[in-house]
């Protein structure tokens, strides 16, 4: 089969056989396609996009060409959470404990498991891997006895991608990153459930943001990615729900790795939770238990136990557990969070002028904390933990001259400049009030 003559049938608007996505996908990992030619494909199917049978079989070929982690236990239910990234995204350090703990009180020890694969930072978009690695000892690469084990012990594990894991996404991805065909609506769809599937998951709650922060900006392209991961999942025997919810601003009190990580453990020992956060992560949780409960719970039901949970202390012991459980060191990291401040300098973010703060601009901030050294410039690129921000304000609340809206974290000296920059682009404040858009904002179900 001549790959020219595909890319060929793709540019013209042709439909694949499945032989021929074989040919493209498995040459391509077997390093028989070139990555000229795999470049020129992704970019005919930005254009001319697939149908769902072809995007049905580029998934399952992606999936197929690493490894499914095995189930050791088959009346458990596997469920997990996936989100598209965005700024301050903490959600699923808070959701696996909480969501763990409620599972085991209310369906039973064992009953549900959170084999939950996460990603590094993207572009402006903070990794959840980065901040569990953030913890001093903390370890998300694991062998699969190792995943098996954990989740037998502890219900719940958070681990990196592996090379066996989907390994065809890992290639395809990094050429998609360098030819500017990421925002690819099928190709994402593929991305994502190449690496859920490889879960062996029953059920999957998909957050999919949307807004200035997020890859999809507006409604229609968020809510085209949810029913389209939706859809995908369902063909592949998955019970997905997909919620839209908001990235303008950045999510809860914080953005960076250490810092997020902080306001994880006060959010699970009920010291603080920012409304927006508590909103966001209730609800995936509630979608979680909900689906593992095999709908015998509601969500509203989920919900009021996720809360009643958060007023005990499960939630920050089970924290605690997997963390440890996975070479992380407790210890060391509460003697850190006595300490980083002072080792960092401080940028405050203060109100120029009264009246309602309109904008904190999520990617501005994720920008920066790029720039900061908090992301990554290269798949190489060591990141600094603790360069980041703290909010004390969010969008509608009203502010006086002189007024903190947080403070930013930083390393260099000669960053100062970049940061004034960037503050000034993204914080808005007006004279008026501000109407609050909601931070859930929508809710697609599957037919499964
Ligand atoms: N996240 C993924 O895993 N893949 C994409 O293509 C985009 C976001």
């Amino acid at each position: 089969m001549q790959l020219k003559e595909l890319i060929r049938k793709k540019r013209e608007g042709g439909k694949h056989t499945p032989e021929e996505l074989a040919a493209i996908v498995n040459g391509y990992v077997a390093g028989e396609v070139k990555d000229y030619q795999l470049a020129a494909w992704l970019m005919a199917v930005y254009f001319k996009r697939l149908d769902e049978e072809e995007l049905s079989e580029l998934t399952r070929l992606m999936w197929r060409s690493g490894n499914t982690i095995s189930r050791s236990q088959s009346d458990a239910y596997w469920v997990d959470k996936h989100s598209t990234g965005g700024v301050g995204d903490k959600t699923s350090m808070i959701l696996v404990p909480l969501v763990n703990a409620v599972c085991d009180r209310v369906l039973g020890k064992g009953k549900v498991k959170i084999p939950m694969i996460s990603g590094r930072g993207l572009g402006h978009s903070g990794g959840t891997l980065d901040k569990l690695e953030s913890i001093p000892g903390f370890s998300p690469h694991l062998s699969p006895e190792n995943v098996l084990r954990l989740l037998e012990k502890n219900g719940s594990v958070m681990m990196g991608q592996s090379a066996t894991i989907a390994p065809a996404d890992g290639l395809i991805y990094a050429l998609r990153d360098a030819t500017a065909t990421v925002e690819c609506v099928d190709l994402i769809v593929a991305s994502i459930l190449s690496k859920k599937l490889s879960e062996n998951i029953n059920g999957l709650v998909i957050d999919v943001k949307c807004g200035s922060g997020a890859f999809m900006e507006s409604t229609e392209r968020a809510r085209e990615l949810a029913n389209g991961l939706v859809k995908q999942a369902g063909r592949m025997n998955v019970e997905a729900v997909a919620i839209l919810t908001l990235m303008d601003e950045p999510l809860g009190w914080s953005a960076g790795n250490f810092i997020e990580m902080e306001e994880c453990a006060d959010f699970l020992s009920n010291v603080s939770a920012e409304p927006g956060l508590r909103e966001v992560t209730l609800t995936l949780a509630g979608w979680m238990i909900s689906l593992a409960s095999r709908k015998q719970i509601s969500v509203g039901e989920a919900r009021a136990e996720c809360e009643t949970e958060l007023t005990h202390s499960r939630g920050i012991q089970n924290f605690r557990e997997m963390l440890t459980a996975q070479g992380g060191d407790w210890e060391a990291f509460e003697r850190l969070r006595a300490t980083w401040r002072n080792e960092l300098l401080k940028f405050p973010v203060t109100a120029t002028q009264e009246g309602y703060l309109h904008q904190i601009g999520a990617r501005d901030f994720g920008v920066l904390i790029g720039a900061l050294g908090g992301g990554r410039d290269t798949k190489e690129s060591k990141i600094d933990p603790f360069v980041g921000v703290e909010f004390r304000k969010k969008v509608g609340d009203r502010i006086e001259v002189g007024q903190e809206i947080g403070t930013v974290f930083y390393r260099r000296d000669s960053d100062f400049p970049v940061i004034k920059e960037a503050v000034g682009r993204a914080i808005q404040i007006e004279r008026g009030p501000v109407t609050k858009k909601p931070w859930v904002l929508e809710c697609l179900q599957g037919d499964t």
